[in-house]
C-alpha cells in the first residue's frame, strides 16, 4: 500500500507515519515528486492489511491510503510517477535522448577494444560495452578476459570519455567490477540470482538488469525491486529477446514489452537486438524497431572483423555497419520524441503522402508514455 501525505504535512508528521509502519516490522519507503510525498508500504502486510490501511489513513498529515495490488512497488510507476533518469560518467539515461551502448560481445584484447571503442565513438555511442566475465553455454567456450578486460574498459573509458558497461555474474564480482565500470550489468541468465540482484543493490553504480529469456515482464520488474529495495535506484531494463517456438531467430524480440513497462514503471527501458535476434542482418531492423516503439536505449554488439570473434561472430555488427545504422537511429528517435510531445501535431503532414492531416475532433492519440 502507498501513504500519500497532504500538501501541508509536516515533517513529523512524515516521521509519524514512517514510525507506524516500523512499528509494525514493515519497511517505509519515501518518494518526494512534484505531486506529493508518498511512503511505501513494503513487507509481508497479510492479514493485517485492512486494520493498518485504516489506521495509517487516522495518522495526521495523511491525505489516503491507497492498496496497491501489483507485487512491484517501488519500482512502479504509482509509487514513482515521473522517469528515473540514471546517470553514468555524466551521461543520462532515460531522459529523452537516445543511449547507444556499443563494444564487442566480449573484450578479447586491448587492441580489439580500443579499435572498437574509437570507432563507436566516433560513429555516436554514448556508452562502451565489452564483456569481460562472460556467461557461456558451453563450459568449453572462452570465458572472459576478466580483470585484464576490466582494465582495458578503464583504459577506453580514458581515451574516448564513454561510459563503459560490464557484466557481474556473481556476487563476488560486484566489488571489482564497480571498481572499473560505470554501470553494472546482469546477465539474462542470472535475472533471478537473488544474492546477486542484493549485491547489486549495495553498490553505488547503476545496473542494467537484462530480462531473463523465460522471463515475464512482471518476473522482470519483480527482479529490478530487489535491486532497488536493497539500496539502488539507479536501474535500467533491458529486453534481450526471449525463447519462444520460433526457431528462426536467436531469441524473439518483445517489442510490446517497451512500452508495457513505460507504463508499469519509471525506470528506462533498452533493448539488445543482437542478443534478440542472434544475426547480424536482422540487428539494424530491430535497432529501429526498438527506437520506433520508444525505448530509451539500444545496445549493440560491434567487432571490428566479427566472423573472427571469439563469442557471438554471428549477431556483432562491423564497424562500417554500426555507423550506418548511427544515422538511421537518429531521425527515428526524433520523430519518436516529436509524437510524444505533441502526438497529433507531429503528424500535420504526413510523410508518405506528403498531404497535410487534419487532426480529427475527439481522436484519440496517446503517446507512447503515460
Ligand atoms: C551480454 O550482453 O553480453 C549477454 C551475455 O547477454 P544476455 O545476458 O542477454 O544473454
Ligand atoms: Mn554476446
Amino acid at each position: 500500500m502507498f501513504v500519500a501525505m497532504r500538501p501541508t504535512a509536516t515533517e513529523v508528521e512524515l516521521l509519524g507515519v514512517k514510525g507506524r509502519i516500523l512499528a509494525e516490522g514493515l519497511t517505509p519507503y519515501e518518494h518526494r515528486s512534484a505531486g506529493g510525498t508518498l511512503v511505501a508500504v513494503v513487507g509481508e502486510v497479510g492479514g493485517r492489511r485492512p486494520a493498518l490501511m485504516a489506521a495509517l489513513a487516522e495518522l495526521p498529515g495523511v491525505e489516503r491510503v491507497t492498496p496497491i495490488n501489483r507485487p512491484f512497488k517501488l519500482t512502479s510507476r504509482e509509487f514513482h510517477p515521473e522517469d528515473t533518469v540514471v546517470e553514468a560518467h555524466g551521461v543520462a539515461i532515460g531522459d529523452g535522448s537516445l543511449a547507444v551502448m556499443a563494444g564487442p560481445c566480449s573484450v578479447e584484447s586491448r587492441d580489439q577494444l580500443l579499435e572498437t571503442a574509437d570507432a563507436v565513438a566516433a560513429a555516436g555511442a554514448t556508452v562502451l560495452r565489452g564483456g569481460a566475465f562472460k556467461p557461456r553455454t558451453s563450459p568449453y567456450s572462452f570465458q572472459g578476459l576478466g580483470v585484464e578486460a576490466l582494465r582495458y574498459l578503464a583504459e577506453a573509458r580514458e581515451r574516448t570519455g564513454l561510459p563503459v558497461i560490464t557484466e557481474a555474474m556473481e556476487p563476488a564480482q560486484v566489488d571489482i567490477v564497480a571498481e572499473y565500470a560505470d554501470i553494472l550489468q546482469i546477465g539474462a541468465r542470472n535475472m533471478q540470482n537473488y544474492s546477486l540482484l542484493n549485491a547489486a543493490g549495495r553498490v553505488a553504480r547503476p545496473v542494467m538488469l537484462k530480462r531473463g529469456f523465460g522471463a515475464t515482464i512482471e518476473e522482470l520488474l519483480m527482479a529490478a525491486e530487489y535491486i532497488v529495495a536493497a539500496g539502488n535506484p539507479n536501474v535500467i531494463l533491458c529486453e534481450r529477446g526471449i525463447r519462444t517456438f520460433e526457431a528462426s531467430t536467436r531469441n524473439t524480440m518483445d517489442l510490446s514489452a517497451v512500452p508495457v513497462l513505460h507504463q508499469l514503471t519509471h525506470l528506462p527501458v533498452v533493448v539488445d537486438p543482437s542478443h534478440a535476434t542472434g544475426k547480424r542482418r536482422l540487428v539494424p531492423p530491430l535497432a529501429m524497431g526498438g527506437v520506433a516503439v520508444g525505448a530509451d536505449g539500444v545496445m549493440v554488439e560491434v567487432h571490428p572483423d566479427p566472423d573472427a570473434a571469439l563469442s557471438d561472430p554471428e549477431q556483432q555488427l562491423d564497424l562500417a555497419g554500426f555507423a550506418a545504422l548511427m544515422l538511421a537511429l537518429g531521425p527515428i528517435h526524433d520523430q519518436v520524441r516529436a509524437y510524444r510531445s505533441a502526438p497529433v501535431a507531429a503528424q500535420a503532414v504526413a510523410p508518405i503522402t506528403g498531404r497535410a492531416v487534419a487532426p480529427v475532433a475527439g481522436q484519440a492519440v496517446t503517446p507512447a508514455r503515460p
